[in-house]
């Protein structure tokens, strides 16, 4: 059988999109230049043989801001490693509702090619820290988090409508919330939330969602990779949906990540695991990757594995530390190793 392999979304934008940002465009402009990168991305996907494409997220100003890219970055503040940080929006006033719905970026990248197309979305949890920690006038946390959960559910259900083959929550504040909290209550509520929005959806529809953790990835940098994946991904578990995309490539101790997935995940759990680094200049060879797949497969049976990479390229969309051709390549070297791991594993 011939293991499933699954981009997690962005590619690194073109020079000229990345220099169109802030310059003063007319939105003509700016829509003109996001749909030639899309056209790109698209045909450079095609020819990299990848069973499961995406738009490569090239319209998105970043993961988790596309519903608000209206609204200042001025609120919390997430430290990377390296010294820099990002911040997310502050919400002046409710009610609140997403400006954008991730389905018409779907909708655009369906309409250049006829291979399955996933499409990210941003999870509630990510969204529910614009909220003010001093509150809003006559706009309560709870009427907020009941608007936040309408919209997480409709940006979700329009995907699945547009005709997604997956839709992904990106969750990498699961593993910051370890690292901010390492009792696990801000974990454990973030994953109350985002099960809220999933409960709206059939045990079918679940098959199809699916989440994506990592150790976070700004210009090259993390914000919680000294968290052991052993200690979120039980918790991780119990999210109401049937696939998984874990890093695993650039964690230190593979099989300690691999042993957890093995005790928590579910028999109807889909899991993908990191076979490429997002961020090194390093291009893996389609050996290393089988390797690492066949390690995989000694913990999670190969009808229920699959590979990604271990993030996506460019989660922001200023990221230039990886170039498109590197990205481009190690999506090649994760389909042709997934390919060479099915036919050892007797595909
Ligand atoms: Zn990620």
């Amino acid at each position: 059988m011939a293991i499933a392999t699954e981009p997690i979304g962005s590619i690194p934008r073109p020079t000229a999109l990345r220099w169109a940002v802030g310059r003063g465009l007319s939105d003509e402009d700016v829509a003109a230049l996001c749909a030639d990168a899309v056209r790109d991305t698209i045909e450079r996907f095609e020819a990299t043989g990848s069973p499961v494409i995406t738009d490569g997220e090239q319209s998105k100003p970043s993961h988790a801001t596309y519903p608000v890219a209206g609204l200042p970055l001025d609120g919390l503040t997430v430290p990377y490693a390296d010294g820099h940080s990002r911040r997310y929006p502050t919400l002046a006033a409710g009610p609140f509702r997403y400006e954008r719905f991730a389905a018409t970026y779907l909708a655009d990248a369906r309409a250049r090619t006829h291979l399955p197309v996933k499409q990210a979305v941003v999870a509630a949890s990510a969204l529910s820290l614009i909220y003010p920690e001093d509150g809003i006038a006559d706009y309560s946390r709870e009427e907020f988090l009941a608007d936040l959960v309408d919209e997480a559910a409709a940006d979700i259900k329009r995907c699945l409508a547009f005709g997604a083959d997956s839709v992904q929550l990106d969750f990498s504040e699961a593993r910051l919330a370890l690292a901010l909290d390492p009792s696990k209550g801000m974990l454990k509520s973030f994953i109350e939330l985002n099960n809220e929005v999933l409960d709206r959806f059939s045990e079918t529809d679940r098959g199809r969602l699916g989440v994506h953790v990592c150790a976070g990835n700004s210009l090259g940098s993390t914000h919680s990779a000294e968290v052991d994946p052993a200690e979120f991904l039980p918790e991780l578990f119990n999210l109401g949906v049937g696939r998984f995309y874990l890093q695993l490539a650039r964690e230190p101790d593979a099989r300690r990540v691999l042993a957890a997935v093995k005790e928590s995940a579910r028999p109807h759990h889909r899991v993908f695991v990191g076979v490429t680094t997002p961020f090194s200049a390093t291009v893996e060879s389609p050996g290393l990757v089988r390797d690492r797949v066949l390690l995989a497969a000694e913990y999670v049976d190969p009808a229920r594995l699959g590979t990604t990479d271990d993030c996506g390229f460019a989660p922001y969309a200023d990221d230039t530390t990886t170039s498109r051709d590197v990205a481009f390549a190690k999506i090649r070297a994760r389909v042709e190793g997934t390919h060479m791991a099915s036919e050892v594993l007797g595909a």
